[in-house]
């Protein structure tokens, strides 16, 4: 479970985080939505550690991992990352791509990422390398490499933004069920509407850095805040 309480972050005396709470529980997804600039990525900066926040704290189950005076470094938050240029290492192997960062024996590394390729359906390309494969066969190997040290959390900004129409849908159910058998925490950052009707158990709305509105997805759908909530739904059907 992850829990942020009351997160503020400015940048040139502008804040861009304002007072940001959230929780997403084990096995559920939030979206946080909202228009280009609204602080979405930063906040995903902040609880993955590499940006700092000026108040506020973070907690993974219920453990601090970080407020303005304790902070835990932002490889041991058990924090897994996807973002929409997730660039896997181009000069290991797929099989090596998926273990970086995995600990214990080499048959204890083996046999994780033998799991998740087969998981994502990549087990024949174990051992080909990034540039042999597609632009969805590499998000499905990023997928598998984020999941591999078993994150409590995982924060994904845009994951699927890069990717064609056609693949998109299938990535993101089979990303879905991925994390969900997991039991995944997912904070997914998207600015498109229907991705987060498809995808979120909870909505949280982001604008000017606060969160204006939060709940399941269709009650923030059938009750919007307000007209500009309304216009920002408008293109789902
Ligand atoms: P998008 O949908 O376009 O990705 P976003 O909601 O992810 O937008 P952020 O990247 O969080 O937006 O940025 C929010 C605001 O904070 C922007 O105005 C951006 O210019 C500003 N900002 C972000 N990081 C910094 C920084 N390190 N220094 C100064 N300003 C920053
Ligand atoms: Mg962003």
């Amino acid at each position: 479970r992850l829990e942020i309480r009351n997160i503020h972050c400015s940048f040139d005396d502008r804040p861009v985080v304002d007072n940001v709470s959230l929780t997403v529980q084990a096995g559920q997804v939030t979206c946080l939505l909202g228009p280009s600039g609204c602080g979405k990525s930063t906040t995903l900066r902040i609880i993955a550690g590499v940006e700092m926040q000026d108040a506020g704290e973070i907690y993974v189950d219920g453990k601090l991992i970080c407020d303005t005076v304790y902070r835990v470094p932002p490889e041991r938050r058990e924090i897994g990352l996807m973002f929409q240029d997730f660039a896997l290492f181009p000069h290991l192997s797929v099989a090596d791509n998926v273990a970086f960062g995995l600990k214990g024996t080499r048959a204890e590394k083996r046999a994780r990422v033998t799991e998740l390729l087969e998981k994502v359906s990549l087990s024949q390309y174990i051992d080909e390398f990034p540039h042999q494969l597609s632009g969805g066969e590499q998000q499905r190997v990023a997928l598998a490499r984020a999941l591999a040290p078993r994150p409590r959390i995982m924060l994904m900004d845009e994951p699927f933004s890069g990717l064609d129409n056609r693949l998109r849908d299938g990535i993101r159910d089979e990303t879905l069920s991925l994390l969900k058998d997991e039991d995944t925490a997912v904070l997914l950052v998207t600015h498109e509407p229907e991705e987060a009707m498809r995808m979120a158990d909870q909505i949280a709305l982001m604008r000017g850095g606060r969160i204006i509105q939060q709940g399941a997805p269709y009650n923030v759908y059938t009750n919007p805040v307000d007209r500009a909530a309304v216009a920002f739904f408008s293109d789902v059907n």
